[in-house]
């Protein structure tokens, strides 16, 4: 990159704020409705208590609890709200962070810590999770130096509990279920990986950062949701991502742990510098106030009639994107409960229909194993359906006409 040097006088925000809108014209078209990955849109009403709640903190800084007990009583308030949601026995508690990936991360780090802080654990510790779990546990492992055991997910792109009880051995020190995946948007069986966990004595993390939000106000809608929360007594942690399907501003997760006992094993406590005793929960040293104050007020304005609304919404908009895509000849993998979907097409490329839809202002994703359209609705979809599906069917009868090729690799980074 070539060095640019700083303008020698400041702009005016006028221009600035004027050059920034100008650049987000080539941006994805999410306000319209036409990118399914990256932004979850609740509507105009929840964007703008996102953004005056964040505003509100935005300079105050979540690493000093004492200067800003607000802060620190938002969060625990966010969690205490989680913890109810999923089945949080009394002793549970956890931290919001910064997203899945830090959440993840650190469910990994208290794993690992009570590994070897409590259990005998002779070699290299390693990690056994279904291959369709999300790269987060892959980079945690790296930074961590936890070997990885993605195993192969089962011909219902479940993971396969048999084939991960056979992974684990005597240096497991963590078991992964994923509620939902991203790549399927199913959830795995934690009742089972449960069972396994238990019988071996090994830590399970669920990861529901896409699920964790949504599931509880689903089943409260009349689906019939399996259990995946702390209801399955096996289950040690788990992450749910505040900004997904908590419709929360960016930079917010929850990471839970089914007692203070399992979680102490996540901080960070150091005195041995010359700046003081600092005592970190989660990844970050400053932690963004607006991010959590965002969180909160968006929880509180919500509520559970709101979220109900909401993802009664997501579930009207798959449910009828289900329906036509069959009618289309496409073939559903498995049978999604949540907000995310993925279908394959027996006679069609499905990577070239990726391609012409973009041309056609749709930001979606792919599944690639087997390769599968892919979709994260929000509830600001229900209002698009029969676009998608029209344009859908339109890009079917250009790759038919043989007029676009494919992508080569479905990669968005
Ligand atoms: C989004 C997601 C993550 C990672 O969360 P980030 O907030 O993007 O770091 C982890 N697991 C699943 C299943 C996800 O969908």
């Amino acid at each position: 990159m070539i060095p640019t040097k700083m303008s020698d006088v400041g702009q005016s925000w006028d221009s600035l704020k004027e050059e920034m809108i100008r650049r987000g014209h080539d941006d994805a078209k999410w306000r319209e409705g036409k990118t399914a990955v990256y932004v979850f849109n609740a509507g105009e009403d929840v964007s703008r208590v996102q953004r005056e709640a964040y505003t509100l903190y935005m300079s105050e800084n979540g690493l000093g609890p004492l200067a800003f007990p607000s802060l620190k009583q938002m969060e625990e308030e966010v969690v205490s709200i989680a913890l109810h949601l999923l089945h949080g026995p009394e002793e549970s508690t956890g931290n919001i962070t910064s997203g899945g990936t830090d959440s993840i991360t650190m469910a990994v780090k208290a794993a690992r810590d009570f590994a070897r802080e409590e259990r005998n654990t002779p070699g290299q510790p390693n990690v056994v999770m279904p291959h369709s779990a999300h790269p987060a546990f892959d980079k945690a492992c790296h930074m961590m130096g936890l070997e990885k055991r993605r195993i192969k997910v089962g011909k219902d792109f479940l993971a396969d509990v048999g084939e991960m009880s056979q992974a684990c051995d005597e240096n497991t020190i963590l078991i992964v279920g994923s509620a939902p995946s991203f790549p399927y948007g199913l959830s795995d069986n934690i009742t089972a990986l449960g069972e396994l966990a238990e019988s071996r004595g090994i830590w399970l993390h669920v990861d529901a950062c896409v699920g964790g939000y949504i599931a509880p106000f689903v089943r409260m809608n009349g689906v019939d949701i399996a259990p995946f929360d702390f209801e399955v007594a096996g289950v040690y942690s788990i992450s749910a991502d505040l900004h997904k399907y908590g419709y929360c501003a960016k930079g917010a997760s929850t990471v839970l742990y089914r007692s203070g006992e399992l979680q102490k094993h996540m901080v960070f406590d150091c005195a041995d510098w010359p700046g003081g005793r600092m005592i970190t929960p989660t990844l970050a040293g400053t932690r963004p106030g607006g991010a959590i104050s965002a969180a909160w007020a968006v929880m509180n304005y919500l509520g559970i009639e709101g979220y109900r609304e909401k993802q009664k919404q997501v579930t009207e908009a798959r449910q009828i994107i289900e329906a036509g895509v069959k009618s289309l000849g496409f073939e559903l993998l498995g049978r999604p409960q949540l907000g995310i979907m993925a279908f394959t097409h027996s006679k069609l490329d499905v990577f070239a229909i990726y391609r012409q839809m973009y041309k056609q202002g749709w930001f979606t994703s792919l599944t690639t194993e087997p390769k599968a359209l892919h979709l994260m609705l929000s509830p600001f979809h229900r209002t698009v359906t029969e676009t998608y599906l029209s344009d859908l069917s339109a890009a079917m009868k250009i790759v038919e006409a043989g007029e676009i090729e494919s992508i080569g690799e479905a990669r968005y980074s």
